[in-house]
């Protein structure tokens, strides 16, 4: 196959797309995919912040690498779960890839916050997935330290496949709050949120992890230990079938969604959050989320500590 730019060897083919790219192409391609991206929904412009949250994966370190060179202000943020090695190797390519590249990482580990906050002892104390537990933790300590480090946009590397499964998982079960805010952009809803993005969300996984292949980027291949199992693989695995037999499928179920389906439910969005009693970040209820949990999780531990006095 030839080089859909230049006619030259194609090294990479992209079925969905109808298109193939020799290297340097192809790096051409990757970059003008995530711009456009930028660009079409207006994500940021070239004065703002950006905390790009990094997990260590090729998604994450893919973006940070792109956005650095398109020139942008951007600080990482990696947020230490304790989940034994894998956190520890993850931990390590996150800062090996900001010392690298010259760029400013922020360190938030769980279990400095307080005794006991660590993934596996939150889920285990509260009896939750641990899934669950990191969700909510991790939610609640993107939007602090965008808010606390004074930046205008939280990234993310979601990228099409992820955007894809989810949307899947959503629609069946027809979580209509989920579906009014799966978009690519989700404006401020509260003066402690900021504006979040994902501008990798038509990029597949595959194409990030050729452009990491091809930047020599050095990433965490292993996936969490508690991903395997969660439903998110087996949407992955289902639409990844429906793909081979008909190339474009993912692209088209997210584009045609966020044209066609979310303007409808965006319409059922919940009223806006008000200030969380306990750490002041927005929430529906008295105590948002993360307090909930943390609390529950103290109390688990006083109770335990008085039960062996
Ligand atoms: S797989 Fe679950 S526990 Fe692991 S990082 Fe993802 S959400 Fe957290
Ligand atoms: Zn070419
Ligand atoms: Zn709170």
């Amino acid at each position: 196959m030839k080089c859909t730019r230049c006619r030259a060897k194609a090294e990479v083919q992209l079925r969905a797309h109808n298109a193939g790219f020799c290297r340097p192409c192809y790096l051409f391609y990757f970059r003008r995919q995530v711009e456009r991206a930028i660009a079409g929904e207006r994500m940021f412009t070239p004065g703002e912040r950006l905390l790009v949250a990094v997990s260590g994966g090729k998604d994450s370190l893919a973006l940070w690498d792109v956005l650095a060179d398109l020139g942008y202000d951007t600080t990482g943020l990696y947020l230490g779960l304790g989940i034994g090695a894998y956190s520890e190797q993850s931990h390590t390519k996150v800062a090996q890839f900001a010392q690298r590249r010259g760029l400013a990482l922020r360190v938030v580990a769980f279990e400095e916050e307080a005794a006991g906050l660590a993934v596996p002892a939150v889920a285990a104390a509260t009896r939750r997935p641990p899934c669950s537990a990191c969700g909510t933790m991790k939610r609640h300590h993107f939007d602090a330290a965008a808010i606390d480090g004074g930046f205008d946009v939280l990234v993310t590397g979601h990228n099409l496949d992820d955007e894809a499964a989810r949307l899947m998982g959503n629609v069946l079960r027809w979580q209509k709050d989920h579906l009014a805010r799966q978009r690519p952009v989700l404006l401020p809803t509260h003066p402690r949120f900021v504006r979040k993005v994902k501008p990798l969300y038509l990029v597949s996984e595959y194409e990030t992890a050729v452009y990491a292949f091809m930047r020599g980027i050095d990433y965490i291949v292993d996936e969490c230990p508690n991903a395997a199992g969660a439903a998110q693989l087996l949407y992955k695995d289902v639409l990844n079938r429906l793909e081979v037999a008909s190339p474009g499928t993912k692209l088209a179920f997210v584009k045609e969604f966020l044209r066609t389906g979310q303007p409808a439910f965006a319409q059922t969005e919940r009223e806006a959050p008000r200030d969380c009693e306990g750490c002041g970040m927005p929430s529906y209820g008295p105590l948002c989320a993360y307090c909930r949990l943390v609390r529950e999780v103290q109390s688990k531990a006083s109770a335990g500590a008085s039960a062996l006095a």
